[in-house]
């Protein structure tokens, strides 16, 4: 139970709900800033501006998934008002306050440690990327059914990168029948790849294996469909592309070479918001919990 704890849910979006449905079954005080057009109250769970929040109450802040902005503005699906989070604020916390957020970014970085307060970056942790990679394999044969004309069963599917998300992705599409390359560096992702039944190449041998490629589905968070590669494409290849913005394409190239590629972030707030939301709220509170030894 979180009894005595005060938190703070400040901006976000569907997922948020179960983040604050969890939160106050545990019991604890959630103060909501950014909700005010939510029509569901929850017991528990206070609405009010940034300006009334007494941030010196506060134990703990939940962002959104997309933390704030370059200049601090806090994403609030729920509400017109202006929220930015400012170092002032933190600094008003109470010295144990930690800052949860998905992601981060040199602002959010800087208002933390200029109030010497502690963050964590949830999408980080390995429990919440690999929970997370199940619904992004559904969003990714969504987008695979929605933008091809055959079966994902029989096709010839790559996928770049045995991360996390790579894993789970190639699994999925070879039990759908697929026939399914990984690309990879590390020579025990190599062995892996092996192990379960796909076919491996090295990564730096990726453009002697895209020719025959119906669906490419790229992880790596770097320039890797690039233009030497992209020039060994058929025009038929789909690419989707689920690697942070701003993929791991040249998204230009591609369209010249007619290949239809697509970057496709965020599938889990997207395909199943509630369950995305439900992954966030469990690992939070086992995080938030007095017992916690993560
Ligand atoms: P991860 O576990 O860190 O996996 C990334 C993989 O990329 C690793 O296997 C890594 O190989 C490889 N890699 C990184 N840089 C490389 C390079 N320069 N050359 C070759 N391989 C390289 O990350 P993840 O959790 O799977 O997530 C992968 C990406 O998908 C991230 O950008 C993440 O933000 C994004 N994502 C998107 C969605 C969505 O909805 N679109 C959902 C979840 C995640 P090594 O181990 O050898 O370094």
């Amino acid at each position: 139970m979180l009894t005595g704890l005060t938190i703070a849910i400040i901006g976000g979006d569907a997922r948020q709900l179960e983040i604050i449905r969890k939160l106050t079954e545990q019991d604890a005080q959630v103060f909501l800033v950014g909700f005010d057009q939510l029509d569901h109250g929850f017991t528990g769970a206070t609405k009010l501006k940034l300006s009334e929040l007494d941030f010196g109450a506060v134990d703990s802040i939940v962002l959104p998934v997309s933390g704030t902005s370059a200049d601090g503005a806090v994403a609030t699906v729920f509400s017109n008002e202006e929220v930015v989070l400012k170092q002032e604020h933190l600094e008003k916390t109470k010295p144990h306050c930690t800052i949860y957020s998905g992601i981060s970014n040199d602002y959010l970085e800087g208002i933390a440690k200029g109030s010497n307060r502690r963050l964590i970056k949830l999408f980080e942790r390995d429990d919440i990327a690999i929970y997370n990679s199940i619904p992004t394999v559904e969003g990714a044969i969504m987008m695979a059914i929605q933008h091809t004309d055959y079966t994902i069963h029989g096709s010839n599917v790559m996928v770049l990168g045995l991360g996390r998300t790579g894993m789970s992705i190639s699994r999925a599409f070879s039990a759908l029948g697929a026939r399914v390359k990984v690309g990879a560096r590390a020579s025990a992702h190599l062995a892996r790849i092996m192990e379960m039944g796909l076919t491996p190449f090295h990564i730096h041998e990726l453009g002697e294996h895209v020719e025959d490629t119906d669906i490419c589905i790229n992880t790596i968070p770097s320039l890797i469909l690039d233009h030497a590669v992209l020039s060994r494409m058929t025009p038929r290849t789909l690419i989707l592309d689920l690697a942070t913005r701003p993929g791991g394409t040249d998204f230009e190239f591609a369209e010249k070479q007619g290949i239809k590629a697509l970057l496709a972030p965020g599938l889990p707030g997207i395909v199943a918001p509630k369950t995305a939301g439900q992954i966030i709220a469990n690992v939070l509170c086992n995080l938030l919990s007095p017992s916690t030894t993560d």
